[in-house]
């Protein structure tokens, strides 16, 4: 049995009030706090690293998916930001648009000013370098949380708490039920180290298509006898045939664990890290066009794709997702496959396989039911984001960015909206949720009565 030691109770200062507390500022929670505020609402949003934008800033993963294949289904904040980047000059339209569903490619030290301004911009109060500790809760209700300041343990106290931190902190610790992991074994999806490289020659790599797949087959062989770490194949063998440009995000350096173990996490960190540098010096050594290429940069943290998703009043499943579902509740659309990165760190990801019947069909989309971000438990506690409730399948879709982001903006709206009127989260009139979220620009289409 583990240790145990007591704490004592301590009255602690409270450090400021608002009347919505979002927790982690990924895409999701930046969505959520600048709905909310454009709402009327006083938002405060903590963010435990030094820039807002999550896993799409800080692990560099910078593609969005808004495309049912024939058209975009996903506007709101997310077609502000997109439109704040291009003027920034940070994001790309892919070439094929809108038949894809990846349908842009951002720059993610771009991205990292375009959510600061729209946070600053709405009037968030943001606090960097912070965080969400434990939640203070009582009669059911959540207060607030505590949370460790250079200067000593404060509370931050509000109305409302939207919990965006990915990984369901703040509901686990205030005892809302969760799953974690895929129903068989409980392993969560695979996790990578995105990377960045600098002195690439494009134009030298795509004269060279015969080199790119020797190189491709030499890493699968030297993979297969263990002298090479495992890799992402699809995207691998694009790298090395068709190289976009020079700022990309290489996306294929898997490892796999248990992303709530602190010191897990950091060995898979180290380890991932190395092995971003053992791929890169067998293409300075072998590709044409690679010779002089550096690792610029490495995920500030390592990619985590999944980890708890906490029970709501809706779960998304499989079934909702490949038969494009449409719900009452809906705040928005989703788009993206059931996308599941290998559990065991193989690097294989369903996305490869393209089978037509693990996506909704060209065309269509499903809705995203803002019951998946509320709970039976704590009516003032929302959970916005990749740890919102859904089983290990529907997961793999729903977690990708634009669709957090359509979670965030549908929920923070709806918070302002229920504190407006004195009445918890769900007790907010759908219709006019909906109506206020259209009006935002948001896409809401086919919704059932
Ligand atoms: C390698 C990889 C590739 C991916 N590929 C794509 C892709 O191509 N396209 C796509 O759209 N999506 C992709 N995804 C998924 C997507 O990036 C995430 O699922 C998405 O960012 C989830 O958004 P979020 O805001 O819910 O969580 P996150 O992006 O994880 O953000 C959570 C934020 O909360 C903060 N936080 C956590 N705990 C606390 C705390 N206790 N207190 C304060 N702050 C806290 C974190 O620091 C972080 O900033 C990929 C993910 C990975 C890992």
């Amino acid at each position: 049995m583990n240790k145990i030691v007591s704490i004592p109770e301590r009255k602690v200062p409270v450090l400021t009030e608002a009347d919505v507390l979002v927790c982690g500022g990924g895409p999701t929670g930046i969505a959520a706090a600048v709905s909310a505020a454009r709402h009327g609402a006083d938002v405060v949003l903590i963010e435990r690293w030094p820039c807002v934008g999550g896993m799409g800033t800080a692990a560099l993963v910078n593609g969005w998916h808004r495309s049912d294949r024939r058209k975009v289904v996903i506007y709101g904040l997310v077609e502000e930001a997109a439109e704040r980047a291009r003027q920034g000059g940070w994001i790309e339209q892919v070439a094929n648009f809108p038949e894809a569903f990846e349908t842009h490619w951002f720059d993610p030290e771009g991205m990292k000013v375009v959510y600061q301004d729209m946070l600053d911009e709405a009037g968030v109060r943001t606090f960097c370098y912070l965080v969400a500790g434990e939640p203070i809760t009582e009669n059911r209700r959540i207060r607030g949380v505590a949370v460790d300041t250079k200067r000593g343990t404060r509370a931050i106290l509000a109305r409302a708490v939207i919990d965006a931190t990915g990984d369901g902190d703040i509901a686990a610790k205030a005892g809302l039920p969760f799953d974690y992991g895929r129903a068989s074994d409980g392993r969560v999806q695979g996790m990578t180290m995105m990377f960045r490289l600098s002195g690439l020659d494009p134009e030298m790599v795509e004269a060279h298509p015969d080199d790119g797949e020797r190189v491709f087959e030499l890493m699968k062989n030297l993979r297969d006898q263990g002298r090479l770490p495992p890799f992402l194949e699809a995207a691998a063998r694009s790298y090395l045939l068709n190289p976009r440009a020079p700022d990309v995000s290489y996306n294929m350096c898997p490892v796999a664990g248990n992303a709530l173990d602190e010191e897990e996490l950091t060995r898979l960190t180290a380890k991932s890290r190395r092995q971003v540098h053992r791929y890169v010096e067998l293409w300075r050594n072998e590709m044409p066009g690679f010779a002089d290429v550096r690792v610029e940069q490495t995920g500030f943290s390592l990619g985590i794709r999944e980890s708890r998703r906490v029970h709501g009043l809706k779960t998304l499943d499989a079934g909702m997702v490949v038969e494009a579902v449409k719900q009452p509740d809906a705040i928005g659309h989703g788009v993206w496959m059931i996308d599941i990165h290998d559990p065991e760190g193989s690097g294989h990801t369903t996305w490869e396989d393209q089978r037509a019947d693990a996506m909704p069909p060209v065309g269509e989309s499903y809705h995203i039911p803002l019951g998946m971000c509320l709970n039976a438990h704590i009516p003032n506690l929302a959970v916005v984001g990749r740890c919102a409730s859904s089983t290990h399948e529907g997961h793999s879709s729903v977690r990708v960015q634009t669709h957090c982001m359509v979670m965030g903006e549908g929920v923070g709206t709806c918070a302002a909206l229920a504190l407006a009127e004195n009445v918890d989260m769900e007790r907010v009139n759908v219709h006019r949720l909906q109506k206020t979220l259209k009006a935002d620009g948001v896409y809401l289409e086919d919704i059932p009565e």
